[in-house]
């Protein structure tokens, strides 16, 4: 029994390595090219694609390429065959995203809500607009691997509670009133950590600290294998480092924190307008909002500033308000530059690649993964 169970397990292991060399692979492949990359035999590579063909995970390209005289079938695999569903929570709306097992986005949408604190029950609002956007967008159930859920909150460390939401105003509350109504498998994370594994995993692949700049400010610090998560799940809460002693108001209930600084927040709120609006005026010289903005930009690098000199790594910037911030990356580089002794150039602060929706995409990665190790 326990020799049938290994065997079992090593042919698993082969299906899998060819899924993942399919999956991971930006070249032509082939059964032949299959056979020649993994050292597998021809026959137990026409096996296991049988087999994963069979599941609907792979298919033929439709591509041929002719290798050493004859004519080779291009292989891919089946991106849309499972799905998962990542929502983002913050005060005032939700995004949910369907992604596919490329992370690529199927379908999007976004609702806004009273805020949370102000609800009566969130979990049933939540729960009943996860199936209005399932059955608005024709998503098939039935190949949905599972729902993620990322919120601005700190996570107690045995998954049971939310400790602090500062910008949701909650505080120790149970993650069963987020997911007991959805019938669906439920994976929920803090939304810069989602946010930066994802971009780590997919696109940096080295050593990072990520820092969201959302409503709120968030961030995550990712070496070695995956992300540093700290004793009591808090590393990367850089939005509560301290930038100017005894400065504007935090939610948190503190002073001088970079999230009162450098949120979007704190331009809708002070300002009341919306941040397309904020950045054109500051395109055009507007002299309240350019005072607003060059503020924000020091702080900002202020921000970077420590994280650079904790950690010694690249600092990429992530979340909805970097959309605006291309044309104010050399300046705010050299703010940074100017408050770092060591080095002359920000030439390790990034813009991260994922700018849309990566929050959602990043929490919904969690279910792909998962899906992916089991083929
Ligand atoms: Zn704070």
């Amino acid at each position: 029994m326990e020799l049938e169970a290994t065997i079992t397990e090593r042919r698993r292991q082969t299906r899998n390595s060819i899924y993942r060399h399919l999956y991971e692979s930006r070249d032509f492949c082939s059964k032949q090219s299959l056979a020649r990359d993994l050292g597998l035999s021809l026959p137990t590579v026409y096996q296991n694609l049988t087999e994963l063909m069979h599941a609907g995970l792979v298919r033929n390209s439709g591509e041929q390429r002719s290798t050493g005289g004859r004519r080779a079938m291009g292989l891919q695999i089946v991106p849309d065959a499972r799905y998962a569903i990542g929502v983002s929570i913050t005060e005032t709306r939700l995004r949910f995203v369907a992604a596919d097992l490329q992370l690529e986005e199927m379908a999007y949408r976004k609702v806004h809500h009273p805020p949370i604190a102000e609800m009566k029950d969130f979990g049933i609002f939540l729960a009943g607009e996860l199936e209005r956007f399932i059955d608005e967008t024709h998503l098939d159930r039935s190949r949905m691997l599972g729902v993620g859920i990322a919120l601005p909150a700190v996570i107690a460390t045995d998954n049971s509670r939310i400790t602090l939401a500062p910008t949701l105003h909650l505080r120790d509350i149970t993650l069963q009133f987020l997911a007991k109504e959805i019938p669906y498998p439920t994976y929920i994370e803090n939304d810069a950590t989602s946010g930066g594994y994802a971009e780590w995993f997919l696109y940096w692949h080295r050593d990072m600290a990520y820092l969201l700049l959302e409503t709120g400010v968030g961030g995550a610090v990712l070496v070695g294998d995956g992300q540093y998560h700290g004793v009591n799940r808090r590393s990367g809460e850089f939005g509560h480092m301290c930038v100017e002693p005894g400065g504007l108001p935090c939610k948190c209930g503190k002073r001088g924190c970079l999230e009162a600084y450098c949120s979007a927040w704190r331009i809708s709120d002070d300002l009341g307008i919306p941040l397309s609006e904020f950045f054109a005026g500051v395109e055009r010289h507007v002299p309240e909002y350019e005072t607003m903005w060059h503020d924000l930009l020091r702080h900002l690098a202020i921000g970077v500033n420590n994280i650079r000199m904790v950690l010694d790594c690249d600092v990429v910037l992530g979340g909805f308000l970097t959309q605006y911030l291309p044309p104010y990356m050399p300046l705010l580089k050299e703010y940074v530059a100017a408050g770092n002794p060591f080095e002359p150039s920000a030439d390790y602060l990034h813009l991260s690649v994922m700018r849309r929706h990566t929050v959602p995409l990043g929490v919904a990665l969690h279910f792909i993964q998962e899906f992916i190790e089991t083929i």
